[in-house]
């Protein structure tokens, strides 16, 4: 996450007396910032659920770390194409997981994308002067497809050589779940995660207060559209296009490749979606990322815990909902004109 995603959380939470404001705390795992709050009168309890946060964190962090070669990713990414290699329960769910959300989103989401991000310069690798010409793009292509990532009881495997994954999409929500289960089961009452912008809320932030969540102008850094009122123990993901992006020849491109194009995608500045589970809702953020405005209804046809508020990349702004997200979001008042309904499924009833 970005640290704006951190403020504005902050400042949403603000809006409750000064004394009354939700105690948190912050650190940077993962390469992003996490924030674990509790309501004021029970700061008490912030150190215990703050520990647990951290030991997950830490955990899956030396699951998934490219830095470290012994990883299970990195052992996985290295032995594509030669043999499967042994998982933990948290890697096999995360990839099994993966799976079914590239399946849902007709291959939007794709965690073998790895090939791709690298040739674009995120991750680490060198962005272009300009844009690759197709022949390079497609070259890149052909090390990627999530059904040639093979997952059984106990083992994973990428059958074809150079391939590799990122659960970049995909980790944090379900780091998030894990560590959000944890405190259920400690029967934590009022408690609020989040890592990189990928948050679950349990009670409330304080006395009939819900946890309010600010749903970032990604056109204006210090400006909400609107808020989230997270109740239920759900979650809520931003996929953004003002965070992690390289300029080629003076356009800004993000983070998020179309997988079946093999180029960043266009056209999108902002994707938020609430749902049961963070992991649903940081994958579902990507793909509607990825489809963008016209499709994303026929994805959110195919899961209907889930809930989603698009912003194309164009001005005036347009902020697009789906029938379900209107029941969590107030808009701002400045922006209540600007906010519309996402455009019905296309997809043909069985
Ligand atoms: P998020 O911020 O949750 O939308 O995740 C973006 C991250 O997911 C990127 O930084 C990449 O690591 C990874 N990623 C990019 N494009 C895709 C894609 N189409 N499917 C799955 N993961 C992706
Ligand atoms: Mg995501």
């Amino acid at each position: 996450m970005s640290l704006p995603t951190a403020v504005w959380i902050a400042v949403v939470l603000s809006g409750c007396r000064v004394e009354k404001r939700p105690a948190s705390e912050m650190w940077t795992p993962m390469g992003t910032y996490a924030t674990v709050s509790v309501p004021a009168d029970e700061r008490s309890k912030l150190s215990v659920c703050a520990g647990v946060a951290k030991s997950t964190f830490a955990e899956l962090e030396k699951i998934l770390t490219v830095y470290d070669p012994n990883s299970e990713v990195s052992r996985l990414n290295t032995a594509a194409g030669q043999s499967p290699i042994a998982v933990s329960g948290h890697t096999r769910r995360m990839l099994e997981l993966s799976k079914h959300y590239g399946e849902l989103s007709g291959g939007a989401f794709d965690v073998t994308v790895s090939p791709l991000i690298q040739l674009w310069g995120f991750s680490g690798g060198q962005a272009p002067d300009k844009p690759y010409p197709r022949e390079i793009v497609a070259e890149a292509l052909r090390k990627t497809g999530y059904r040639h990532l093979v997952v059984s009881e106990t083992t994973a495997f990428l059958d074809s050589p150079g391939m590799s994954v990122d659960l970049g999409g995909i980790a944090k929500g379900y780091a998030v779940d894990v560590c959000f289960e944890q405190l259920l089961r400690m029967k934590v009452p009022n408690v609020m995660v989040n890592l990189g912008g990928n948050l679950r809320c349990n009670g409330v932030a304080r006395q009939g207060r819900p946890w309010n969540i600010g749903v970032q102008n990604p056109f204006l850094d210090d400006e909400i559209v609107g808020t989230i009122n997270l109740t239920g123990g759900r979650a809520v993901a931003t996929s953004g296009n003002y965070e992690r992006f390289v300029v080629i020849e003076g356009k800004r491109y993000a983070h998020i490749i179309d997988p079946r194009s093999g180029y960043p995608v266009e056209g999108m500045a902002g994707v938020t979606v609430v749902s049961e589970k963070a992991i649903e809702a940081d994958a579902l953020s990507t793909a509607l990322y990825v489809v963008g405005v016209d499709n994303a209804a026929d994805i959110l046809a195919g899961a209907p815990a889930s809930h989603a508020l698009l912003i194309p990349d164009e001005r005036p702004i347009r902020i697009l909902v789906s029938t379900g997200f209107r029941r969590f979001f107030h808009p701002a008042p400045d922006y209540a004109a600007n906010v519309a309904d996402l455009p019905p499924s296309t997809r043909p009833v069985d």
